[in-house]
């Protein structure tokens, strides 16, 4: 195969690499760096947080900015998931796209242009979208005017994140009764996120965090409903906490997103024995160098996961641990066990999943030793 690539004012055929992965593959013919996924512990993630969800008769809305992937949502909507959350709204108008017409954009939307999009998009899907602010509020409302579409909004309420959200009851109460008066938005309710909570280490921490979260909740919606004021939609929640959530009956859905792929951030809590989350997102490397007795090097780095949570953790090889990771390098130490040898396959799991999907065009899902399929990571890049 080759492709010509234009450079200017010269113009060179070149040799391109076949595909990384194709149908059928087993998964020592995957080419690396690879993003795999395990569709058994995947499936099994799904369906544990559908179950439980259901059990507490909550809705189940996950968090689509975790993959990025249309294949991934439709999947989770066939097991029973309400519809998704995405962040952005160039985000939500590529799942529009793959067919899903149940999303709810969890976050503040500002901006004439992507507020022209989010009012023309509203035409196309059912969409909710989060407001904290009044001006905000008119601006989103002027432009649904002029596409002469309508939208659900949420108000966001700050309950400890410290990030976007009302910061009072009272504020909450003067900007639902301005949505009340506003064209073309109708009030469905409120978001109540606590981000900094879900990856509180202990089990009893996290517990105690979701009930304190609850009861400011709470005081949020006593101050509506005393002014007559009803939320149709509750919504918050993540990963780490929906387990305490669910039974708080506070929420009417939860939005976790890294349950399906329990990165190895996830992975270190505290569980108990309440949940069974198993990692189904693997990075697949080759060993590029063996330089000394006790080092060996993965070829994939930066470019292909993230560290902000630290550096991937290598599986399958116990007493061999990652001790660093650079652009397009990650260093292997045997500090115990048997170096990998040179030229063989490895798996990392990532530190944190969202911004690793970010860096990859598909997602090679195996059933098994066998690719059975491949994934579009369609929405990556698209962060306006
Ligand atoms: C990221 C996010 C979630 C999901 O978080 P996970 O930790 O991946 O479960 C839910 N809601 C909001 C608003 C988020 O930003």
């Amino acid at each position: 195969m080759s492709k010509v690539i234009s450079g200017g004012a010269a113009s060179v055929s070149v040799p391109v690499l076949a595909p990384a992965a194709r149908l059928g593959d087993r998964l020592e013919e995957v080419d690396t760096p690879s993003l795999i996924l395990d569709l058994d512990a995947f499936e099994d993630n799904l369906r544990t947080m559908q179950v439980l969800t259901e059990r507490h008769g909550v809705a189940l809305r996950p968090h689509a900015k975790a993959h990025r992937c249309p294949d991934i949502a439709l999947r989770q909507i066939a097991l029973g998931a309400q519809g998704i959350c995405c962040q952005k709204v160039s985000e939500a108008a590529c799942f529009v796209a793959a067919g899903i017409r149940d999303i709810h954009i969890s976050n503040e939307i500002v901006g004439a242009s992507k507020l022209a999009m989010l009012a023309k998009l509203a035409k196309q899907a059912q969409l909710t979208v989060c407001v904290d602010n009044p001006r905000a509020l008119e601006q989103l409302s002027k432009a649904l005017v002029q596409e002469e579409s309508t939208m659900g909004v949420l108000i966001e309420l700050d309950v400890g994140q410290k990030r976007c959200g009302v910061q009072s009851p009272q504020e909450a109460l003067e900007l639902a009764q301005a949505i009340l008066h506003t064209p073309n938005v109708r009030f469905e309710g409120v978001q109540a996120y606590n981000g900094g909570i879900q990856h509180k280490r202990s089990h009893d921490q996290r517990l105690g965090a979701s009930q304190k979260t609850a009861t400011r909740i709470r005081r949020y919606l006593k101050v509506l409903s005393d002014s007559g004021i009803e939320c149709r939609v509750v919504t918050g929640g993540g990963t780490g906490t929906a387990m305490f959530d669910v039974a708080t009956q506070v929420y009417t859905e939860v939005q976790p997103g890294s349950y399906a792929f329990m990165d190895d951030d996830y992975g270190q809590l505290d569980w108990g024995d309440a949940l069974e989350f198993r990692h189904s997102l693997f990075l697949l490397g080759t060993i590029m160098s063996t330089p000394t007795p006790h080092r060996a090097i993965v070829d994939l780095g930066l470019k292909s996961t993230t560290a902000e949570s630290g550096p991937p953790r290598l599986v399958d090889h116990a007493g061999v641990k990652c001790v660093s990771i650079h652009d397009e390098h990650t260093m292997l130490v045997a500090e115990g066990g048997e170096r990998p040898a040179l030229g063989s396959l490895v798996r990392l799991v990532p530190s944190h999943c969202d911004p690793t999907f970010n860096l990859h065009d598909t997602v090679v899902a195996l059933r098994g030793n066998k690719v059975d399929a491949i994934w579009p990571i369609s929405a990556r890049g698209l962060s306006r």
